[in-house]
């Protein structure tokens, strides 16, 4: 919608019809797909990836907005707007929950987002790296650490505790064939 519009209606208009104008505006800038699908925000970004919206005197977080304009809820402080499919620019309110912090963590932490840091020793995290280069299957090493396959694989990999020694497995596609 053109300014000069938005400024003939704020001349006359309600705040309810204003708010309207705003609320359309606002998913004029939602690539909504199907129900299931993440709904990308195409408009500012911030340094994390979420979508920002000025709304009522700031800058606010889309996702958030998305979910108010759509529940009529609002976010209150000790919650936070969690995603369900860890895309911070979606806005498809189906994936998205206010929700507390804590439980925004505990999320994280069973899709296996993080690690679960501290729980294996320096120790450990070499033995495994030395048991996968000699082949042992990363399912097979969640199992014996008692932690996810996600987790093994980034030791593996050296993304997670890089400084940690032990072999590095490298991207080279005859490694990864030798041990899949
Ligand atoms: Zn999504």
């Amino acid at each position: 919608m053109g300014t000069a519009i938005v400024q003939r209606i704020h001349a006359h208009a309600t705040p309810e019809l204003m708010e309207a104008v705003t609320v359309t505006r606002f998913w004029s800038m939602v690539q909504s797909a199907g129900t299931d699908d993440c709904w990308t925000w195409a408009g500012d970004l911030d340094k994390n990836g979420y979508g920002v919206f000025f709304y009522q005197d700031r800058n606010r977080p889309a996702h958030e907005l998305a979910l108010s304009f759509t529940t009529g809820e609002k976010r209150i402080g000790r919650l936070d707007t969690c995603h369900s499919c860890d895309t911070p620019a979606c806005c498809n309110p189906a994936h998205l929950r206010f929700d507390t912090r804590q439980s925004n963590v505990d999320d994280m932490i069973n899709r296996d987002r993080q690690p679960r840091a501290g729980k294996l020793t320096d120790q450990e995290i070499i033995i495994i790296r030395g048991w996968r280069q000699a082949g042992a299957r990363q399912k097979d090493l969640a199992e014996q650490f008692g932690v996810t396959d996600g987790t093994i694989s980034m030791i593996v990999r050296g993304i997670r505790w890089p400084k940690v020694g032990g072999p590095i497995e490298s991207d080279r596609s005859q490694y990864r064939k030798k041990v899949a």
